[in-house]
């Protein structure tokens, strides 16, 4: 029943159009269309004329140019002012800054042996320039004398703000170290720099080479038309037509866990998921997990912390270890008593059936759904139908367009670089230019698994022109399946309002410094997170969710089940994410050197908050991506989606005080996107919402008071 092979599902499916040709030798420079000038609307990248040999070359043409940029200002002869210092390093490294984001892009969402290879070549030249740059003894004595004299350089609070930061920046950047303690700080950058890459290419070989493969019918029992449906297609991509194939992709697995009979075969489905990476064989990560975290602890030491936790979160509004461990404690308390008491419902109902056993992790979505539609009568595969892919976009552009007058035209004339992205132009109220959207919403064996937002084209203000942004939204959404169009679920609906928050985010940004892009890790999910609180009201339900064929609105009762089942579930939500944000900060407060055994470390980690055995972490560290994928960026982080939910839930008040789309309120939170990275993010917070955020409202959301 099971198959394990990658390359059928690899070559069945096919990739973006292109990057199908791949020409021999690469092209001189000056026909390369990543050196040469964009002129394409908006000056999006040209993605029907790139193809992969295009990208190294360029890249090492970036990079050589902005080490020259940066030696220039490293030499310049004159004192060094705000001008020729900070505002020239804004300006240095502009054609890697434009050439990075598509390579990084493309590498995430639809990668290729040969895409691959060009990254384990180039991540490391970005990293040495990265160091070379920070660890730059001329430069870094120039920004220091600007810091050092900051109070006399008449600096208004940005530009004060972008000095703080680029001055920090160097400092954690290794700048002020021995030259013998510099040299270990880039060895160690080069060495995690590759153990990431290494991590994320073996993720998605192991995610992909699983399939569950059913030959008959009676493994299909349970299952609603639309899951068997999806089931046929997946068989039919992977040359296996008549079969029915099932895989670790969020849209297959999950509602397979959820409807199968056969518990052997949820079994053997979710034991190969948590398996990922686990097999000692060349893809397991279990060694790579322990190096990395060793390697971050050496690194953060060297710098004068105690550990890696200690090292980002001082850059983030959590501070210290102690206050994430403090917010974590606080739910885990309550959410594992919910947790329980949810799964002695299953076990009643197990117990029923008349052959009882006792609840595994591979039952627990099962008979979860089961009891849901005991208690609510809510199907959720009832739902979907009021929930096609294109209807629920359009809500969430519908919620932009209300709250901040904003609008989204669809451009097919822009270039895509794969035939299911769409591009679309976002404009202010009074019709002017604001930026671009691009949506790439399906699975492909090139796309790595989750969801995630980023920017081809970061804003900032360049000779007094504002630089627009240019977005892209990339997901792993449930496909169009026999002849029906794809329909979300709940869950999917949520998360692709989540990812357009992140989009709105970088497109209202009005920051005029790249320096002073972004907010912290754990303020970065407030803009996202909120927007899913509009995705299921039902004044905002009724605007996108119609059936997909009849157009009928959302009947009320479905809507008020919805809102009833709100809270259900929450338990074993909240658990299995937060043992994994547990484990995130177990991993990097270590103090020395590699654990001997990864298994053994992380059973020790999820033994002391006492996990219930039948709920798995939300990630394992051998495929917990988020903090051990290329650049580990949520690295001591991944608690920072619960942080900003609790800003989120409690700025999501300040609507349902004054009304969904009041004016003010929308002019308020659009003032925190605006600003982004230009301020503190709970400066930014008070004046929105006039005090402190409370905990309350993520309590009562979750069902945890
Ligand atoms: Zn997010």
């Amino acid at each position: 029943m099971v198959l394990r092979t990658a390359l059928t599902v690899l070559l069945a499916i096919g990739f973006p159009v292109a990057l199908a040709a791949q020409p021999p030798a690469p092209p001189p420079g000056d026909t390369n269309p990543l050196l040469t000038a964009w002129t394409t609307p908006f000056g999006v990248p040209p993605f029907a004329e790139i193809t992969t040999a295009h990208f190294a070359p360029a890249i090492k043409e970036g990079i050589a140019r902005q080490r020259r940029e940066v030696e220039a200002i490293a030499n310049n002869p004159d004192p060094p002012t705000f001008a020729n210092t900070l505002e020239a390093l804004e300006d240095a490294g502009e054609l890697l800054t434009r050439i990075s984001p598509v390579f990084s892009n493309l590498q995430s969402s639809s990668t290729t042996p040969g895409l691959q290879a060009i990254n384990r070549e180039v991540a490391p030249l970005l990293t040495a320039l990265r160091d070379d740059i920070r660890l730059n003894p001329r430069l870094f004595a120039r920004v220091k004398a600007l810091w050092d004299k900051r109070a006399s350089l008449g600096l208004g609070p940005v530009q004060a703000r972008l000095l703080d930061e680029q001055y920090k920046s160097f400092v954690r950047g290794g700048a002020n170290l021995a030259p013998a303690q510099k040299e270990r700080f880039r060895a160690i950058n080069a060495e995690l720099s590759a153990l990431g890459i290494k991590f994320g290419d073996s993720l998605l070989h192991d995610t992909n080479a699983y399939q569950l493969v059913i030959e008959t019918d009676t493994g299909l029992k349970g299952l609603p038309a639309s899951v068997i449906a999806a089931g046929a297609e997946a068989a039919k991509a992977a040359g296996l037509p008549g079969k029915w194939v099932y895989t670790l992709q969020a849209p297959s697995i999950w509602p397979f866990l959820q409807y199968a009979d056969n518990r052997e075969l949820r079994r053997q489905i979710l034991t190969a998921y948590t398996t990922r990476n686990d097999h000692g064989d060349e893809y397991d990560n279990k060694a790579n997990v322990a190096q990395q975290a060793a390697l971050r602890a050496e690194r953060a030491q060297l710098l004068g912390y105690k550990t890696h936790a200690d090292y980002v979160l001082e850059e983030n509004m959590a501070k210290t270890p102690g206050n994430v461990y403090g917010l974590l404690n606080q739910l885990w308390v309550p959410a594992r008593a919910v947790a329980l008491r949810e799964a002695a419902d299953q076990q009643a109902l197990i117990n029923a059936s008349g052959t009882p056993f006792t609840l595994e992790a591979w039952d627990w979505r099962y008979y979860q759904e089961k009891v849901k539609r005991q208690r609510f009568a809510l199907d959720e595969q009832a739902l979907r139908p009021y929930f096609k892919l294109e209807n629920v976009r359009q809500g969430a552009f519908y919620v932009a367009s209300r709250l901040y007058g904003i609008t989204f035209t669809p451009r097919p004339d822009l270039p895509v670089y794969h035939p299911e992205v769409e591009a679309f132009e976002v404009k202010n109220a009074d019709g002017s230019h604001l930026g671009v959207y691009y949506s790439d919403y399906h699975p492909r064996p090139g796309k790595r698994v989750g969801a995630w937002s980023s920017a081809f084209r970061s804003t900032r203000v360049k000779a007094g022109v504002r630089i627009t942004p240019v977005v892209v939204n990339v997901c792993n959404f449930s496909r169009p399946a026999g002849d029906e169009p794809a329909l979300l679920t709940l869950e999917e609906a949520s998360t692709l309002f989540h990812e357009f928050g992140h989009a709105l985010n970088s497109l209202l940004s009005q920051s005029p410094y790249r320096g002073l892009g972004g907010f912290p890790r754990d303020f970065v999910e407030v803009p996202s997170q909120i927007m899913e609180n509009w995705a299921l009201e039902p004044e905002v339900l009724k605007v996108y969710a119609k059936h997909y064929r009849t157009g009928e609105v959302i009947p009320l009762d479905l809507v008020e089940k919805i809102k009833q089942a709100e809270q259900f579930d929450q338990g074993f939500a909240t658990v299995e994410y937060l043992a994994a944000s547990f484990l995130d900060m177990d991993w990097h407060t270590v103090t020395a050197g590699p654990a001997k055994d990864t298994t053994a470390f992380e059973h020790a980690s999820l033994a002391k908050i006492q996990l219930p055995r039948d709920i798995v972490s939300r990630y394992r560290s051998t495929y917990f991506n988020h903090i051990f994928g290329p650049g580990g960026g949520y690295s001591s982080g991944y608690y920072a989606y619960i942080w900003s939910e609790v800003l989120d839930k409690d700025a999501f008040e300040a609507f349902r005080e004054k009304g969904l789309f009041d004016p003010a309120t929308a002019r308020g939170f659009r003032t925190i996107l605006e600003k982004g990275g230009t301020a503190d993010p709970m400066d930014l917070y008070k004046a929105f919402r006039g005090r402190e955020p409370s905990v309350e409202p993520l309590l009562r959301k979750r069902g945890l008071k």
